[in-house]
């Protein structure tokens, strides 16, 4: 059987079940509390049993452009998704990124699915669905919709009977854990092939990894993996970003409001500050992450609005568009003229107006974004064979997952 080639790698098709699970906002330092409290005793196995690394994932560090990273196993460069919100350049409308229309590439899931292989995507998010299963026919949709799904579009129906339960509630740790008993159900029922399954962030961005909602979280999500080890297939684990804190030690959010900051000391209407975490789904982090684009107006020099951001402390690092295209590989004609990313204790806002923080009372803020937040798991049930033991030696991306479960995993 012919590889499946799509850019510049060549992915073998699978020979026993294969799933790769985007554990959402699964910062290693989650792992390391599980393992140390006793309740990731799969995970941990895999240090002996499997291969246990780390890698680097794509910027910024957000959701869609990492998902749409490993299922393409690119940078943003390549298949041009660089947020989940955006500006036009050309129009200057404000868009949200998850249009099928804006992906640049086919995703492994279209391929192998043309191909003949049984493929199942199964997301938290509706959103999300609807960009991965774009392009291919098979078993596609979210637990967010679950009590909606029809054999046209979805290409399966009946999935709360199949699960064993009603859709989860949007805002609860149930959300992604239906996510990986759809993916038990449709291997046991053999119904796929080839797996993805995409889960939400939203306990890691309620609690900090030593508290009881995000061990228990990490336990269950342990004991799925295992699941499916046990079904007898390949389960590779990566994450889209990490996680960290971003509160003051009086529990208020830690946040620059950098288009304030700008047009106070530039002028009304000096700059345009987008934040492309935003998605409708933002109660539980008021759509504060830690990289904002800056789009310059009136004709203020983006050089002297990078010499004042540089001054605010909390900054990491500011780029120019060019820069930013060619550091953190993302498509130049989408990019701004400035890219800012905050520290690993700092959130970046537009205005105090566009943020309604009142889904953070209760919880520090807790986010992601930018180069604090690259550092991801890497995990495979199964050791690596020779070729890919000696890869695992350089730097790796969450987006080398597929390559490594279905080319790297020994029989
Ligand atoms: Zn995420």
């Amino acid at each position: 059987m012919e590889p499946i080639a799509l850019n510049g790698r060549l992915y073998r098709r699978p020979t026993r079940p294969t799933v790769v699970i985007c554990a959402d906002g699964c910062d290693p330092s989650y792992l390391e509390a599980g393992i140390a409290a006793g309740l990731l005793r799969t995970i941990a196995g895999f240090r002996e049993r499997g291969f246990f690394g780390f890698a680097d994932a794509a910027m910024p560090t957000f959701t869609n452009p990492n998902n749409v990273s490993i299922v393409t196993g690119a940078p943003p460069s390549v298949h041009g998704i660089s947020g989940n919100f955006a500006l036009d350049r050309e129009t200057g409308a404000e868009i949200m990124m998850t249009d099928p229309a804006m992906l640049r590439s086919p995703t492994l899931l279209a391929l192998m699915s043309q191909a003949g292989v049984a493929t199942a995507a199964v997301t938290a998010k509706d959103k999300l669905r609807r960009m991965l299963g774009h392009g291919w026919s098979g078993v596609c949709f979210s637990s967010e919709m679950a009590d909606g799904c029809t054999l046209a579009e979805h290409g399966i129906e009946g999935v709360e009977a199949l699960v064993g339960r009603p859709k989860p509630d949007m805002y609860s740790a149930d959300l992604s854990l239906f996510v990986l008993d759809a993916g038990i159900r449709l291997v046991e029922q053999d119904r796929a092939e080839i797996l993805y399954l995409s889960l939400s962030d939203y306990v890691q961005h309620g609690h900090a990894p030593d508290e009881a909602e995000a061990l228990s979280f990490h336990c269950a999500l342990d004991e799925r993996i295992a699941a499916l080890i046990g079904l007898g297939c390949v389960v590779g684990v990566t994450a889209d970003h990490g996680m960290n804190d971003k509160a003051l030690p009086d529990g208020s959010p830690h946040v620059i409001f950098l288009e304030d900051v700008l047009n106070r000391e530039f002028g009304a209407g000096a700059v345009r500050v987008i934040c492309p975490i935003t998605d409708p789904f933002v109660r539980h982090h008021g759509a504060l992450g830690s990289f904002v684009r800056v789009y310059a107006r009136n004709g203020t020099a983006p050089a002297e609005l990078a010499r004042a951001i540089r001054g605010l402390p909390g900054i990491d690092q500011v780029l120019d568009r060019g820069a930013a295209a060619a550091e953190y590989e993302l498509p130049y004609d989408r990019e701004a003229d400035l890219v800012v990313t905050g520290d690993g204790n700092t959130a970046l806002g537009s205005t105090v107006a566009e943020h309604d923080l009142a889904g953070l009372t209760g919880h520090r803020l807790r986010s992601h974004g930018g180069r604090s937040e690259q550092r991801v798991p890497f995990l495979l049930s199964h050791p690596l064979n020779a070729a890919y033991r000696d890869k695992a030696k350089s730097r790796l991306r969450n987006f080398d997952i597929y390559d490594f479960a279905l080319n790297g995993a020994a029989a």
